[in-house]
């Protein structure tokens, strides 16, 4: 059976819904810009990214630190049912069931909380922040990542909507659908965050690919393929097949390569080239990354044209256009 292209996924099913959340203007292939030398600067994967951002700022704005500011942006996204790929209504796995993977990571405590495979809970983000400031681990999976977030005071919801059913449903019923266990379907929210003051921090939260073989965690739950953050260099995230980009830690390289040195868009691009060079095929990989380093200058890469990374930029107190990564390949 053929992988599941996540362009014909959002074509064929989600796509009116996930576009519909495209409310900010697309300006054509713009260079990753310098920040200025001060205040919150934030960097957001998609098109939803924008209004992830806005919270972010009032968060952060109304006194709250930046990690604060990270989960609550993303909290957006993922209490937003028209962005099927993330948080309440997430297309579910093969079996139906919403399963959830979200991390952050402080790049000052250089301390990062996460959760994998978390079913009924609608914000991710929110328990992986809780394992960073009540517990000494950092993941927790399944059963034990959803009674952790009962203790915590989260309630456990469902997770499907009548969109993301019917989904669910169509694929099912479809006698030629298309499935993992042969390869490899999903977007992320990815945030890379820095108060200005060299502080950084990384979140990212997603719903996986869809139809996921149940049980599977990949890039976005675990801690330096996802997402990372160092306040010594900077902080990156990922989003595309995280099947793939987990053999290669693609944040932690990203942020390594910073720490040498490499400005932001050099170290995106430099961990897309490196996939493609030690496997040719890679290149036709759905790969995206963002990153920022403690100066506030970003870089974003995607490998090609089949998933071109969309993302938000908030600066010098405002959203820029949404714009449009360059592509590697
Ligand atoms: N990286 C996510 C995953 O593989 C999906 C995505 O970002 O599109 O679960």
């Amino acid at each position: 059976m053929e992988p599941i292209d996540r362009r014909d996924f959002m074509r064929s099913v989600a796509g009116t819904a996930a576009l519909a959340a495209a409310d900010l203007p697309v300006t054509a292939t713009p260079q990753p810009a310098l920040s200025s030398s001060s205040g919150l600067v934030l960097l957001t994967t998609w098109q939803w990214g924008g209004k992830a951002n806005e919270r972010a700022a009032e968060v952060f704005h109304s006194g709250g630190t930046l990690l604060d500011a990270v989960e609550r942006g993303i909290n957006v996204i993922e209490d937003d049912p028209k962005v099927m790929t993330v948080g309440y209504g997430g297309v579910p796995n093969a079996d139906g069931v919403v399963e959830l993977d979200a991390a952050i990571m402080d790049g000052t405590r250089h301390r990062a909380g996460s959760v994998c495979s978390l079913h009924m809970i609608k914000n991710p983000i929110s328990v992986a922040r809780q394992v960073i400031e009540q517990t000494s681990h950092t993941t927790l999976a399944g059963e034990g990542a959803f009674l952790f977030a009962l203790k915590m005071g989260f309630q456990p919801q469902q997770l499907l909507t009548p969109e993301s059913l019917e989904v669910w449903m169509k694929w099912k019923a479809n006698p030629n659908r298309k499935t993992f266990w042969l390869k490899e379907n999903h977007d992320t929210i990815g945030m890379t965050a820095t108060d200005g003051k060299g502080h950084m921090v990384a979140g990212c939260s997603t719903s996986g690919l869809a139809f996921k073989i149940p049980g599977r965690v990949a890039d976005s739950s675990l801690v330096g393929c996802g997402v990372y953050a160092d306040d010594n260099a900077g902080a990156a995230s990922a989003t595309g097949n995280g099947d793939l980009m987990t053999n290669y830690c693609t944040s932690i390289s990203i942020v390594s390569a910073m720490s040498r040195g490499a400005s932001p868009q050099e170290a995106c691009e430099e961990i897309l080239r490196h996939m493609a060079k030690t496997d040719p095929k890679n290149r036709y990989a759905q790969c995206a990354v963002i990153a920022m380093n403690n100066r506030g200058e970003l870089g974003n890469a995607s490998m090609n044209d089949t998933m071109r990374l969309r993302y938000a930029v908030w600066r010098n107190g405002r959203n820029e256009p949404i714009a449009e990564s360059p592509t590697v390949y």
